[in-house]
C-alpha cells in the first residue's frame, strides 16, 4: 500500500469510466484538465495535488482453481482523491487492467462526482483477468479474496466500489458479504449496483440513460427546440443507449436512427423504439435483422442531420477525422470519451452543444450514492421518488455547467471541469492539508 506522498510509483447498471485506448482517453481528459486549471490559475501545488491520486494499492490474489491448481491475478485499487467524502468507482475483470489504466478512471471519477455534487471522491479498481475463461466459483472466490486484502481500503465511510466491465450485481453481492463477515454485520453500503434485495436502489438500472435525457431536454431548451418537435440519433442500443431512446421517444422525440454491434437502423419517418427494444431483447441483444428500417453504417449514424445525437456505445466515435461531418445540434456523451480531445475545437466552431460526459452519463453515480444513503437509513425509496430526485440533481448540474459556460465563455465540457476541479479546490483550501 502506498500514499500519495510515498508513491512513486453485465448488462446491469455500471459505473464506468471510458475504456482507455493507447490513443487517447486519458491525455484527452488531462488536456481537458490543464486547460481547466489555467482558467482558474490553480497553482503548481494545488496542481499536483489534484493531479496525483491519494493511495494505489497492488494485491496478488491467489486462486484455488476448480482443477486444484493454485493460480495468481494481479488486482489494483486507486483512490485519485476523498475530500469530498468516501471515495467511489468501479471494478473492472479484464485481462488488459493495469494500473495506469485504473489511476486514470479514478481520477474520472473524482470530477464526475464533483460535477453533480455528490458528497464523494473518486476510485477505481479492477483484477487482470479474463473472466470469461473463469468458472462462478474460481470467480467467486477471486472476487473474495481480493475484497480480503482490501478490508481495509473498504467501508462505506471510506470507499465504496461498484460494478464496471464485467462485474455485475452477483459480485458486488460477494464483495458485500465477505465485508460483512469480517466485519461481523451486514455491511450493504459498502458496495453499491447491488441485488435490489440485498439494498440495491430503484430506479438504478435505468439511471445512466434517465440522467442523459434529463440534460437533454435542458440542453433542448436552452436552444429553444421544444422535444416533441426534434430528431435524435442513437448510436448504441445497450443499457444506456436503449434508455435514453425510449425516455426520448417518450417525450414525443422522433428517433430517426438507432445503431448497435451489427450496424445502422434509420427510418427518416421515426422508429417504434418500444418495438425495436422488444426486438433486441426477445433476439439475443441485438438488433439484427429488425425490418422495419433501412440498414446503414455505423459510422453514416453519426453523420446524419439531427437535433440531438446520443453516443452511448464506446469511446473515440467522434475524432479530428469525422467531427467535420456531424450535423446534430446537441451531442449529449452517453458513452465515456465518446468525443476525442482533437474533436472539441471542431465542433465548438460548428457551434454544436456538447454535453460531456462527466455530466451526461452521472445519472449511474447519482442513484449509486442514494442507493448508498437508502442503506445507511435503512429506509428505501419508491422508484418515483428515485427518478424525481435524480431529475433534479442532473438538471440542477446542467443549469450550474451552463452558468459557468457563460461566465468564462467557454464549452460546456470546459465549464465541467473547471467547475469539478473549483468544487474539489475549494473544499481542500478549507480542510487545509493535514500535516
Ligand atoms: P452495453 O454493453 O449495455 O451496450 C453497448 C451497446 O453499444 C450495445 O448495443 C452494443 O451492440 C453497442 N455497440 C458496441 N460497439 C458499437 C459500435 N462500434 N457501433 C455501434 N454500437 C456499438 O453498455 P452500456 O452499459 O450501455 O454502456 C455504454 C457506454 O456508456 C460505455 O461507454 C459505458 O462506459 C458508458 N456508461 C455506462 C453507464 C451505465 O450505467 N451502464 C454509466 C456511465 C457510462
Amino acid at each position: 500500500m502506498s500514499s500519495k506522498k510515498e508513491s512513486g510509483s453485465s448488462n446491469y447498471y455500471k459505473e464506468p469510466g471510458p475504456k482507455l485506448s493507447a490513443e487517447s482517453p486519458f491525455e484527452s481528459m488531462m488536456e481537458r484538465f490543464r486547460f481547466a486549471a489555467d482558467i482558474l490559475k490553480l497553482d503548481e501545488g494545488m496542481f499536483q495535488y489534484l493531479a496525483s491520486p491519494v493511495k494505489q494499492v497492488i494485491v496478488s490474489i491467489p486462486v484455488v482453481m476448480d482443477d486444484g491448481r493454485i493460480e495468481v491475478f494481479e488486482g489494483y485499487r486507486v483512490i485519485h482523491d476523498n475530500v469530498l467524502g468516501p471515495s467511489k468507482g468501479g471494478i473492472r475483470f479484464a485481462p488488459d487492467v493495469n494500473l495506469e489504466e485504473v489511476k486514470a478512471l479514478a481520477s474520472w471519477m473524482t470530477w464526475k462526482c464533483a460535477v453533480v455534487n455528490v458528497p464523494f471522491g473518486g476510485a477505481k479498481g479492477g483484477v487482470r483477468c479474463n473472466p470469461k475463461e473463469l468458472s462462478k466459483t474460481e470467480l467467486e472466490r477471486l472476487t473474495r479474496r481480493y475484497t480480503a486484502s482490501l478490508l481495509e481500503v473498504f467501508g462505506p465511510d471510506k470507499d465504496i466500489p461498484a460494478p464496471d466491465m464485467n462485474t455485475n450485481e452477483q459480485v458486488m453481492a460477494w464483495i458485500m458479504d465477505t465485508f460483512s463477515m469480517n466485519s461481523q454485520r451486514t455491511e450493504t453500503a459498502v458496495v453499491t449496483g447491488k441485488p435490489i434485495i440485498l439494498g440495491g436502489s430503484q430506479g438504478r438500472k435505468e439511471a445512466t440513460g434517465r440522467g442523459v435525457v434529463t440534460v437533454t431536454l435542458a440542453a433542448l431548451n436552452k436552444m429553444g427546440l421544444m422535444p416533441n418537435k426534434s430528431t435524435v440519433v442513437v448510436q448504441g442500443f445497450g443499457n444506456v443507449g436503449s434508455v435514453s431512446a425510449q425516455l426520448m421517444y417518450e417525450q414525443g422525440a422522433k428517433i430517426i436512427a438507432v445503431s448497435d454491434i451489427s450496424g445502422g437502423y434509420y427510418n427518416d419517418g421515426g422508429l417504434n423504439i418500444p418495438e425495436m427494444f422488444e426486438y433486441s431483447q426477445k433476439n439475443g441483444n441485438t438488433l439484427e435483422g429488425y425490418p422495419d428500417a433501412e440498414q446503414i453504417s455505423n459510422q453514416h449514424i453519426l453523420e446524419l442531420e439531427c437535433d440531438v445525437l446520443i453516443p452511448a456505445a464506446k469511446e473515440d466515435q467522434i475524432s479530428r477525422e469525422n467531427a467535420h461531418k456531424v450535423q446534430a445540434k446537441i451531442i449529449a456523451e452517453g458513452a465515456n470519451g465518446p468525443v476525442t480531445a482533437n474533436a472539441d475545437s471542431i465542433l465548438e466552431e460548428k457551434g454544436i452543444m456538447v454535453i460531456p460526459d462527466i455530466l451526461a452519463n452521472a445519472g449511474g453515480v447519482t442513484v449509486s450514492y442514494f442507493e448508498w444513503v437508502q442503506d445507511r437509513q435503512g429506509y428505501f425509496w419508491t422508484e418515483e421518488r428515485v427518478n424525481r430526485r435524480l431529475n433534479r440533481m442532473m438538471r440542477n448540474a446542467f443549469d450550474n455547467l451552463y452558468g459557468v459556460s457563460e461566465e468564462h465563455k467557454i464549452t460546456l465540457r470546459q465549464a465541467a471541469y473547471v467547475y469539478a476541479i473549483n468544487r474539489v479546490a475549494t473544499t481542500l483550501k478549507l480542510r487545509g492539508i493535514y500535516a
